[in-house]
């Protein structure tokens, strides 16, 4: 099986990826995770990345491509694979849909989490996220059980520099833009599904469960 996770951000992506790929055994392809990761190893691509990252804007589409078509090409993607904030842009859709295509492969549906722009306000102004493992948790919705302490690790909570106020505004604008053409790209090719992401967690999970049920 595999997936691509669409959804504004703050639509609750990596909440129900978490949880996804657990229960699938599915490999998480996140750009936004390995753009974090290589910044925090001080890679140059990561250096590079966070330039566009902390200013809420899309890096580079050759960048980005780059990064997914090597990840695509190790021995865990080969069969089952989650992809979450990537393609974003349809010229990173249509760099996909080559190198599947070069793999003999293609994409067994795309999941896209529907949320008012309300909500995503809120959920994203209160989300904090684990150094360490990089768990998602919300001050509100999902609070730790010990303030500022990952429940699975013990690691440090902290908040994005991309999800203050300013930045989101920016991110949702580009949102719109941007990542949003790509719905029609995939609603044409019939395999497209809409979730309703204004429901509890476990409630989105069930939908997005519902939808793969005939999905192999
Ligand atoms: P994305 O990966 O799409 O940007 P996240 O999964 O990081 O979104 O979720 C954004 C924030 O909203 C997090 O703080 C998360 O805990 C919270 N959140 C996600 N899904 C829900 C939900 N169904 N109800 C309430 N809060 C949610
Ligand atoms: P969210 O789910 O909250 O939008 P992500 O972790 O998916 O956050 O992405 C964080 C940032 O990383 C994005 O705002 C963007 O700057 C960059 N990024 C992630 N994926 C892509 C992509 N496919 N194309 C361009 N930039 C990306
Ligand atoms: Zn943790």
């Amino acid at each position: 099986m595999k997936i691509l996770l669409m959804g504004p951000p703050g639509a609750g992506k990596g909440s129900q990826s978490e949880r996804l790929v657990k229960d699938f055994d599915l490999t998480s392809i996140s750009t936004g995770e390995m753009f974090r990761e290589a910044y925090r190893n001080g890679e140059q691509l990561g250096i590079e990345a966070m330039t566009y990252i902390e200013r809420g804007e899309l890096v580079d589409d050759d960048i980005t491509n780059e990064i997914v078509r090597k990840r695509l090409l190790r021995k865990d993607a080969e069969r089952c694979f989650l992809l979450d904030g990537y393609p974003r842009t349809v010229t990173q859709a249509e760099a996909l849909d080559g190198m599947l295509k070069k793999m003999n492969s293609c994409l067994s549906a795309v999941i896209n989490i529907v949320v008012d722009k309300t909500a995503i306000l809120e959920r994203m102004v209160g989300r904090r996220v684990c150094k360490q493992c990089s768990a998602t948790y919300h001050l509100s919705f999902r609070p730790p059980k010990v303030r500022g302490v990952c429940d699975q690790c013990g690691g440090e909570l902290y908040q994005r520099e991309d999800d203050q106020l300013e930045s989101v505004q920016n991110r949702l604008n580009i949102y719109e833009t941007k990542t949003n053409p790509l719905i029609n790209y995939y609603d044409k090719r019939g395999i497209l599904k809409n979730v309703n992401g204004m429901q509890s967690f476990a409630d989105v999970y069930a939908d997005i469960k519902r939808a793969l049920r005939d999905i192999t």
